[in-house]
């Protein structure tokens, strides 16, 4: 019997939260008194596998063959899927990203097993299994009991901490052949020289507050300078100040990174509901009463346009 996670990775390495992963699994399989498996696919070099180790992993499987670094929800269900059974997985933990919620509905499927999706915390009983998680937006909370053998949990990005936990993990590679796949992919066309906002561990994003597009060049400065993405709320991608692809919320792309930058925002609950899972918020609004600065950590209350400015001559000032 073992926790299975699946640890993804981008371009053969992985992020801080496949090691999330890792540390909720191993407290999970110590709740269970049972081990730690972790699952890679892909071209991943033997010391960037040596990191999950650190995180509480028993056994990693390093899954390697063809067409591995393309993921094809399918196919990789398939595969994930068997290894669970293999390793008599009684619960599989992925991430709550766009990845694990492709798959994990699948999986759920293959193995007849009940799902908790964006999960927060670790289970409050494993007898019954009950797990915590989020609901209406982080305005409310849910417990949520998994009956089945085997349950799929989902962790919501940036809601573990790091614990570091070195278990001697053996590696072991299997090699993978992909089927069932039905879709082919015959190209992949990535974006250059832009952080994806998705991918982004710093986000610096504007509203309707920003007053105009013409004010948005210290923002990408500050954000360039943190090596972070630009995002913005929805008005500003209806009004056309931005792309659509920046528009994060409710109706637009649901982000976790370690630091959010809320700028001229007034944190509408459809606008948190992409971005609440951040880690820190920091808002600056010339609203003292705004509702982000209830969703933020830190604050500044003062108008943008002048603030902004000051904020990247100080970051660039601390860079020099
Ligand atoms: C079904 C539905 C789905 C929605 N989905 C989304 C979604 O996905 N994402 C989303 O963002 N919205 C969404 N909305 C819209 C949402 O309800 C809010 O209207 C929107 O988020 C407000 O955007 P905003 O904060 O940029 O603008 P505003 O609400 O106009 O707020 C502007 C803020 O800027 C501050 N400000 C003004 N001037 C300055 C200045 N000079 N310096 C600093 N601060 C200043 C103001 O105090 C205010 O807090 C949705 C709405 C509905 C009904």
């Amino acid at each position: 019997m073992a926790v299975l996670v699946y640890a993804e990775n981008w371009d053969g390495r992985f992020k801080k939260s496949s090691f999330e992963l890792v540390s909720y699994a191993s407290r999970v399989a110590g709740m269970l008194n049972t081990t730690t498996t972790v699952l890679s696919l892909g071209n991943v070099e033997k010391s960037e596998l040596e990191k999950l180790g650190r995180f509480g992993a028993n056994k990693i499987i390093n899954g390697v063959g063809e067409n591995l670094d393309i993921f094809d929800s399918q196919a990789f269900c398939r595969v994930i899927s068997d290894i669970a059974v293999k390793e008599a997985a009684t619960v599989v933990v992925l991430s709550n990203n766009n990845t694990g919620k492709a798959l994990a509905p699948r999986i759920s499927v293959r193995l007849k097993a009940g799902i908790g999706a964006g999960v927060s915390k670790l289970p409050i009983s494993i007898n019954p299994f009950t797990v915590y998680k989020r609901a209406f937006s982080g305005n409310a909370f849910s417990h949520l009991t998994i009956r089945t053998d085997t349950r799929i949990i989902t962790l919501a990005q940036n809601s573990f901490e790091l614990i570091e936990k070195n278990a001697g993990a053996t590696i072991e590679e299997v090699a993978i052949q992909l089927e069932g796949a039905k879709t082919r992919v015959k190209e992949v066309q990535k974006q250059s020289g832009k952080i994806l906002l998705t991918d982004a561990d710093i986000v610096v994003s504007g509203g309707r507050g920003m007053k105009s597009p013409d004010n948005w060049g210290p923002l990408v400065q500050l954000a360039e300078l943190l090596g972070g993405a630009t995002a913005c709320s929805r008005p500003v991608s209806d009004e056309g100040w931005r792309g659509h692809e920046e528009h994060t919320g409710q109706t637009g792309k649901i982000i976790a990174p370690d630091l959010y930058i809320a700028i001229g925002i007034s944190g509408a609950t459809q606008h948190l509901a992409g971005v609440s899972s951040s880690k820190y918020i920091v808002a600056i609004n010339n609203d003292k009463g705004a509702p982000i600065f209830e969703a933020a950590q830190f604050g500044i209350v003062g108008d943008a346009v002048k603030v902004l400015p000051k904020l990247v001559e100080a970051v660039k000032e601390i860079r020099a």
